[in-house]
This record gives structure tokens, C-alpha cells and sequence, in this order.
């Protein structure tokens, strides 16, 4: 099948050549997908978008027009496709369900244990001949509580992870998850586990019942000096409330691998640019934010596996056959 590949970097050619291995013709542009340049993708059947494609109903429409039958994503979250319109205009969308949960996972655990024992610092000063420990004082994490909000498959190789580190772990989800309980995660409703935990990681999808779930009144029932930490999706937290709470020291270290307004500015290099977001400016300015270019699934493995499995649902959908990547309103 004839598909182009949009906000491709030479490592999704590399990783998604070697799956393809000649089966489907693959032809690579780094262009972001969006209404304005939905007109790249004449001619072919299949685009093969990443999550700073903006596929809002303007792009279906044109994409549909120009005969776009099949959005086969190369991600597991699909907040950045109005899924109806897809729906609506017969395309099929299909993504990667599920590829490495550890890649994101271990990710989250090295922010806060960056921001923790302020390793960031360290690897700073060390190199300026500053020796001192001043400032860089953490804590340990065995036996502190930490929150997870979204136990599915990323949310429960972290709390595999802290529980093995000696962590209480308390959960928030719709639907909880027995292995996670198997661990000894005490689910709680949400107010409940933003009041106890001294760290939080946030694991569940960007849904319309969850833009913003982090909100300042939400944000203010954390301890003082709370941990937050997002690899999930940056709609999840409002960032206004973010900067007043990192204002008022209610949070006290925050590690953000996703921003909310990251489509215009993630995954390219803005170094003789001018930025001209600046709550995203703000944010860069506090000493206890780290701020990631949404690298957390970025391991050999996660993209072995985003590959192959983008790879196997061009060949299901060429074949007529249907599979559990398909997403559906
Ligand atoms: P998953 O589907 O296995 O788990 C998501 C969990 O969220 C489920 O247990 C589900 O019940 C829960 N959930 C859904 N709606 C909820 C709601 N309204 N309230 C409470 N809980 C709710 O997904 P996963 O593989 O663990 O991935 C989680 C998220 O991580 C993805 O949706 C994606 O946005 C994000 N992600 C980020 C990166 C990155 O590189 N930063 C990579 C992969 C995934």
C-alpha cells in the first residue's frame, strides 16, 4: 500500500523501513499534517501521522476529498484525530495500541528521581567546579506515597517499579486494575489521592472528561511541596493553574515530558527562533520544572514495536482484515 509517513524524522525512516521490508511503499516527509498542508497527501490511500499531526474535521475533510481511506497512526493516544469525522467521512484509523509501557514508564521515574535528588543541578555545577551539596538536598522515595491517576498498562509498570522501590502506591481510574491491586494499590476517588500523595504521575488518556482534570482546585488539595509529573498528555493539567500552584509553592517539583500546546513547537529544533508561547517560556523559568520534547516512549524497543505494528495494520487493512487497532467512536 502507498502511504506517506508526515513528521518523520530519520529514525521513524530507519525503524519503519526495516519493518516494511519492501511490503508497502513508504514515502517519508517531515510535514506536519494539518489542514493547511492536508494537500501533501494527493495520490495516496494511506497517511501514517504522529501525534503533532493535527487531524481536526478541516484535515479530514480535505484528507477525505484527496481520498485518503486509511489514517494509520503511529501512536497509542488518538486525541489529535476528531475520530468522528474519520468515522463519519469512511476512513478506518488504526494505531499502536500498545508498545513498550516500560519506555514511558521508566521515563516518569527519571523525572522524579531527577527532580528529587536534583541530579539536573548536580551535572551543572559539578562541571563549573562547584562541589558543594547546598540546595541539592532530596528524600528517599521508599515509603513515601505516591499517586497514580490512569493504572492501565503504562500506570502499572510504574507502580511495579515504586513498589519495588518501597513506595505506598494509591491509584485513581475508572476502571481499577486487579494486578495493580495485587501490588497493594488502594484505589481512592481522585480528591482523596491528590490529598495524600507527595508525588503524582498522570497515565490516562486525553478524553473530553479529561481536559484539564488537574485544575486549580484539584491542584490545591495536593501537600505542600507536592511532586507532579506528566507523560501522558499535556491537556490533562491547566497550565495557568500549573504556574499558580509552582507560584504559591503548593508544588514543589513538577517534570512535564508533554505540554499542552505542544503541536506548534515539539519535535524541531527553535534555537535561533523567538518562542513566542509564554506560558511555555514561564514554565522554563522555575528551578524545580523540568520540561521534556515528548521523548518518554523514545527507546530502541518502542520504536522496534510502533514500527511493526504500524507495518502489520497496513497489511490488515490491505488484506480486509480487521484487528484491535482499530479505533472506533
Ligand atoms: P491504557 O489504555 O493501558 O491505560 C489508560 C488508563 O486510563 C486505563 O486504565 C483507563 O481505565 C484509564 N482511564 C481512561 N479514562 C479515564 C478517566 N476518565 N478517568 C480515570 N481513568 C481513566 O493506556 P496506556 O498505554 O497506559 O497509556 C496511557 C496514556 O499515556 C496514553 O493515553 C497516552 O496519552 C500517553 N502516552 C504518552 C507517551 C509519551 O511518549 N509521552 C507514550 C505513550 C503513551
Amino acid at each position: 500500500m502507498r502511504c506517506l509517513v508526515t513528521s518523520s524524522r530519520p529514525y521513524d525512516q530507519e525503524y519503519l523501513n526495516a519493518a516494511n521490508n519492501g511490503r508497502h511503499e513508504l514515502i517519508f516527509t517531515d510535514v506536519t499534517l494539518n489542514a493547511k498542508t492536508a494537500f501533501v497527501a494527493q495520490g495516496f490511500p494511506a497517511v501514517c501521522p504522529f501525534v503533532d499531526d493535527r487531524l481536526d474535521q478541516e484535515a479530514l475533510h480535505i484528507l477525505a476529498k484527496l481520498g485518503i481511506e486509511l489514517l494509520a497512526l503511529r501512536s497509542t493516544g488518538y486525541n489529535h484525530v476528531h475520530i468522528a469525522t474519520a468515522t463519519q467521512l469512511g476512513m478506518t484509523v488504526m494505531r499502536v495500541r500498545e508498545y513498550s509501557p516500560y519506555a514511558v514508564a521508566e521515563f516518569a521515574l527519571a523525572l522524579m528521581l531527577t527532580l528529587n535528588r536534583k541530579v539536573h543541578k548536580a551535572y551543572n555545577r559539578v562541571r563549573e567546579g562547584n562541589l558543594l551539596l547546598d540546595g541539592l538536598l532530596g528524600f528517599d522515595m521508599h515509603g513515601k506515597t505516591i499517586g497514580i491517576i490512569g493504572t492501565g498498562k503504562i500506570g502499572l509498570a510504574l507502580a511495579r517499579i515504586l513498589h519495588g522501590m518501597g513506595c505506598r502506591l494509591l491509584g485513581y481510574d475508572i476502571s481499577p486494575n486487579p494486578a495493580a491491586q495485587e501490588l497493594g494499590m488502594l484505589y481512592l476517588p481522585l480528591e482523596e489521592l491528590l490529598q495524600q500523595s507527595q508525588i503524582v504521575s498522570l497515565h490516562l488518556p486525553l478524553l473530553p472528561e479529561t481536559q484539564h482534570l488537574l485544575n486549580a482546585e484539584r491542584l490545591a488539595l495536593l501537600p505542600k511541596g507536592a511532586m507532579l509529573i506528566n507523560t501522558s498528555r499535556g491537556g490533562l493539567i491547566d497550565t495557568a493553574a500549573l504556574i499558580g500552584a509552582l507560584k504559591s509553592r503548593r508544588l514543589g517539583a513538577v517534570g512535564l515530558d508533554v505540554y499542552e500546546e505542544e503541536a506548534e513547537l515539539y519535535f524541531r529544533d527553535h534555537c535561533d527562533d523567538i518562542i513566542c508561547d509564554d506560558t511555555f517560556e514561564r514554565l522554563l523559568t522555575f528551578p524545580n520544572v523540568i520540561v521534556t520534547g515528548h521523548q518518554s516512549f523514545f527507546t530502541r524497543e518502542a520504536l522496534q514495536t510502533i514500527a511493526a505494528t504500524t507495518i502489520e495494520n497496513l497489511t490488515d487493512y490491505c488484506e480486509g482484515r480487521s484487528n484491535h487497532n482499530i479505533v472506533s467512536t
